[in-house]
């Protein structure tokens, strides 16, 4: 039987970024920390729960830094429980959606931690109901797929034209994640299976007061997000719910392509 280890380790979600979005788990476990690893896209605001005296570590690339390589993190969070630190590690979003969550509770398992965790809302959610539209509805979606845009280094990545024509016989939306960077190419791959005029909406900062949004088509995506000077973090939600966003029943059809919300 293996030693138990007296700290404990929470992953918690940040969620997009408002702090009003946190649930009530996460503001306990933030709390509670004695050492918090934060991500990039994790809202400062949110450390206004943490206790004055804990230690607080930024492991993001924000501010021009370079990250944190992942197992230097994996060995902070594993050498502190094992001094009996309380460490939360905080991700934005949903920590289970993209943003390696999985790969940290597996080498915390391995290293004999269990890790106890906290959702968040994640970006792609909060971003499609901030423009006022479902991501799922029975007559536009039966479904969600949450794809990433950037493929793991080696990987071959999605399959954007398989991905196309599935969406379109399935009826599913699709939420891109990290996709600005490779637009383009999944542009092209998509309009392989899903029609020019399928709406899109891009949406940059969801949830904070710096958020932008986009509604466009796919033919038009490019251009729009071009156009529009639209940045990293976007999530990009492709398909028919996008017309249920309160800006595009406002405007007239034949302006679809790159309205603003
Ligand atoms: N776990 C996170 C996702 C991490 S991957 C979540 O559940 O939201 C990082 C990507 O998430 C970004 O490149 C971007 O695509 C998306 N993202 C995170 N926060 C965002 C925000 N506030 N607005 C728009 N996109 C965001």
């Amino acid at each position: 039987m293996s030693t138990p280890t007296p700290g404990r380790c929470t992953l918690v979600g940040a969620g997009p970024g408002d702090p009003e979005l946190l649930t009530l788990k996460a503001v306990r476990a933030i709390a509670s920390a004695t050492v918090l690893l934060v991500d990039d896209l994790v809202n400062d605001a949110v450390l206004a729960h943490a206790s004055p005296t804990a230690r607080i570590v930024h492991v993001g690339k924000r501010g021009g830094c370079k990250s944190t390589p992942q197992a230097f993190i994996d060995k902070l969070m594993i050498t502190a429980v094992h001094e009996g630190e309380h460490v939360v590690r905080l991700k934005g979003g949903d920590p289970f959606i993209f943003g390696r969550g999985g790969e940290e509770l597996e080498h915390l398992r391995a290293a004999g931690i269990e890790v106890e965790v906290v959702n968040g809302i994640t970006s792609g959610l909060a971003g499609m109901s901030s423009l006022g539209a479902p991501l799922t509805h029975r007559e536009h979606a039966h479904g969600v797929v949450f794809v990433t845009g950037h493929a793991k280094p080696g990987d071959t990545g999605t399959d954007w034209v398989l991905l196309a024509h599935t969406a379109h016989q399935a009826k599913l939306t699709l939420v891109i994640y990290m996709g600005v960077s490779s637009l383009a190419h999944i542009c092209q791959g998509l309009q392989s299976g899903l029609p020019a005029h399928t709406p899109v909406a891009v949406v940059q900062n969801a949830s904070l007061p710096t958020q932008r949004q986009v509604l466009t088509t796919l033919g038009e995506l490019v251009a729009t997000v071009q156009g529009q000077d639209l940045h990293s973090p976007c999530i990009i939600v492709v398909g028919d719910v996008v017309q249920g966003a309160r800006a595009w029943q406002k405007a007239e059809p034949h302006t679809a392509a790159q309205r603003i919300a």
